[in-house]
């Protein structure tokens, strides 16, 4: 553990949300509950209902209020994400993005800013998603004579992206091994995966069920607290579970 955020001594983290959606007003209430400080959320779009917290239409509207937060927190759709990045390269605000769906250009000026801030950027804050990452690796590596992989991804209907972010993490976890990805999009669902391999006369599948949306929120929150004060360079999910929560 780095930094104990209940801990009295440590100092508050203060934190602003790009994106005011499902998921970053998830953020702004796990934070304020774990005590840190919510400057605002900022979006395209005023999102309606946001309670006591404060909605900005910009980040520069942001800053000239509230100042600079010590980490940003994004999650929007890949053009938000990479203006944030560029907006935090600029002012030396570490990153943390769970926006999936960026294209290779947008990820090489992920990797830009990368240069001069800390970036933690992950498809998937869970737990158990990122323990499922470590068991496929092991997976591949212990099953002889895999004969097929499949990948289920199930999402709710607004979801913009197909495959999910962590439908491709979970293959990548696999490679070399080719994995046949199948994705739905079904009412509200929240986001459930599931891989299976075939062998000669067996198989095995593993899954996972995300049942709130809070786990994603309080993943992304705890992984601002890791990444506050780290060096510039790009983290993932595994480096902050790995490296131990705040
Ligand atoms: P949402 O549609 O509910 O909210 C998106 C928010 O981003 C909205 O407030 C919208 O106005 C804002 N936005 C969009 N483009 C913008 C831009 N260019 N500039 C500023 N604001 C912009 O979506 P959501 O369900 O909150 O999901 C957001 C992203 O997070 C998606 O990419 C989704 O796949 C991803 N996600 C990641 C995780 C994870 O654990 N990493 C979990 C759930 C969702």
């Amino acid at each position: 553990m780095d930094e104990a955020p209940n801990d009295s001594t440590a100092p508050m983290l203060k934190l602003a949300i790009h994106g005011a959606g499902r998921m970053g007003q998830g953020v702004a209430t796990e934070a304020t509950s774990r005590g840190w400080r919510v400057q605002g959320l900022v979006s395209r779009h005023h999102p309606g209902e946001l309670g006591a917290f404060t909605w900005y239409p910009g980040l520069e509207a942001l800053e000239a209020s509230a100042g600079l937060p010590d980490v940003l927190i994004d999650f929007t759709l890949p053009a938000g994400t990479v203006a944030a990045a560029r907006w935090c390269a600029l002012r030396q605000v570490p990153l943390v993005t769970g926006t999936t769906g960026l294209d290779q250009t947008q990820q090489a000026a992920l990797r830009n800013a990368a240069q001069v801030i800390p970036l933690l950027q992950a498809p998937n804050f869970s737990p158990g998603i990122n323990a499922l990452i470590t068991l496929l690796e092991q997976a591949r590596d212990l099953l002889p004579n895999v004969q097929r992989i499949d990948l289920l991804d199930v999402h709710h209907v607004h979801k913009k992206d197909a495959p999910s972010g962590t439908a491709l993490a979970l293959a990548q976890a696999l490679g070399p091994l080719e994995v046949g990805i199948e994705s739905r999009r079904e009412g509200e669902i929240i986001g459930d995966h599931s891989v299976t391999f075939e062998l000669p006369g067996e198989s095995l599948s593993l899954s996972h069920h995300a049942g709130d949306r809070r786990v994603f929120a309080l993943g992304a929150v705890e992984a601002a607290a890791w990444l506050r004060g780290r060096p510039p360079g790009r983290y993932t999910a595994q480096d902050w579970i790995r490296g131990g929560k705040a």
